[in-house]
């Protein structure tokens, strides 16, 4: 019975993946695959988190769409359907949690899910809406102004976005445990974490120059032109840095849990 449900469910979210076509085909059998997990594993209330998380990253997309799309085809090497690989580094980390939760029933792994889920959710509302900011875009790593979209940088508008995102995902855990404190710890990890992609993003994200416009940018290719590696790590992507933070997020959040 719990498994049909976590079935009828998870094709109810998956329709409407396809529907926004929000994700490619691959990705969405990932993100079907892992809701099923959670919706068994973690019951109506888990599922109640991952739709928000999908619904409040629809709806941030949608609001800043038509005028980040130069900011993002500029900077960001990746944009619009997410594929596999961003589902599993925003999904993975938070699967296992909940997986943990069904295998020993510690309601502490609950909240571990619902912290990660708030972070991905942050980042995702911080790095959306936060290119629409009228207002200055700082970089962590010079302190200078960076340019709008760019990993690692920060603007009032996107740490604002962050907390909405974080909080979004706290009130819908309350529908689990009306439990103030842990209310305020999910808003404070997803904060964090969100906080930490943006840390990851200023220090050590692979980033290059276009020799043409003197751009930075996140992509291989720029005004045509293959792009000059600047600074970070080559490896540590956009996605990669996405799992950090889950990672992150994990561990600070049951390590909150488990002391406090
Ligand atoms: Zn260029």
């Amino acid at each position: 019975m719990e498994l049909l449900f976590s079935l009828g469910l998870s094709t109810l979210l998956a329709l409407v993946a396809v529907y926004k076509k929000a994700l490619t085909h691959f990705a969405t059998l990932l993100a079907f695959l892992s809701s099923v997990v959670i919706t068994y594993c973690g019951g109506i209330f888990a599922f109640f988190i991952l739709a928000m998380t999908f619904i409040g990253t629809l709806v941030a997309d949608k609001i800043s769409i038509k005028k980040k799309a130069e900011i993002f085809d500029s900077i960001n090497e990746k944009h619009g359907r997410r594929d596999v690989v961003q589902i599993f580094c925003n999904v993975g980390v938070a699967t296992i949690a909940i997986l943990l939760y069904g295998i020993f029933k510690d309601e502490k792994f609950f909240w571990v899910y619902a912290s990660v889920m708030a972070s991905s959710l942050a980042d995702s509302m911080a790095s959306e809406i936060g290119v629409l900011t009228n207002g200055k875009t700082f970089d962590l790593r010079t302190c200078k102004i960076a340019e709008k979209g760019i990993s690692g940088g920060i603007s009032i508008l996107g740490l604002s976005a962050s907390f909405v995102g974080a909080f979004i995902i706290a009130l819908t855990a309350m529908s689990f445990d009306l439990s103030l404190s842990l209310f305020f710890i999910v808003i404070l990890c997803g904060w964090i974490g969100a906080f930490i992609d943006s840390l990851l993003g200023a220090f050590l994200q692979v980033k290059y120059r276009c020799p043409i416009c003197q751009k930075l940018t996140e992509k291989h290719v720029h005004c045509k032109h293959e792009t000059v590696y600047q600074s970070g790590i080559r490896w540590l992507n956009n996605d990669a840095v996405n799992l950090c933070n889950n990672v992150a997020t994990f561990f600070i959040s049951l390590a909150i849990l488990t002391f406090l």
